[in-house]
């Protein structure tokens, strides 16, 4: 007697801990996901690179900035530029 409720243990989810690189939109060939971001944040760096037409941007980054705060730098600067 007595029901029983089985209980699923859940497995240990493993915190997936992302690299510190994301992809955006190319502004230049616009294509998808194109960019790449690498942040160095040891010499407070963002590089972001696009791996169709190799075009490259560097921007000086902060304890706090992300990647997308690298591409906006970019688009920033391409925008400056024109
Ligand atoms: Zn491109």
């Amino acid at each position: 007697m007595g029901r029983r409720k089985s209980k699923r243990k859940a497995p240990p989810k493993q915190k997936n801990i992302q690299p510190l690189a994301q992809v955006f939109d190319c502004p230049f060939c616009n294509h998808k996901q194109a960019c790449e971001v690498l942040m160095d944040k040891i010499k407070l760096i963002g590089r972001i690179k696009c791996n169709i037409c190799q075009e490259l941007f560097q921007t000086s980054v902060n304890f706090l900035s992300e990647p997308i705060d690298v591409f906006n730098d970019w688009i920033d600067a391409c925008e400056e530029q024109n």
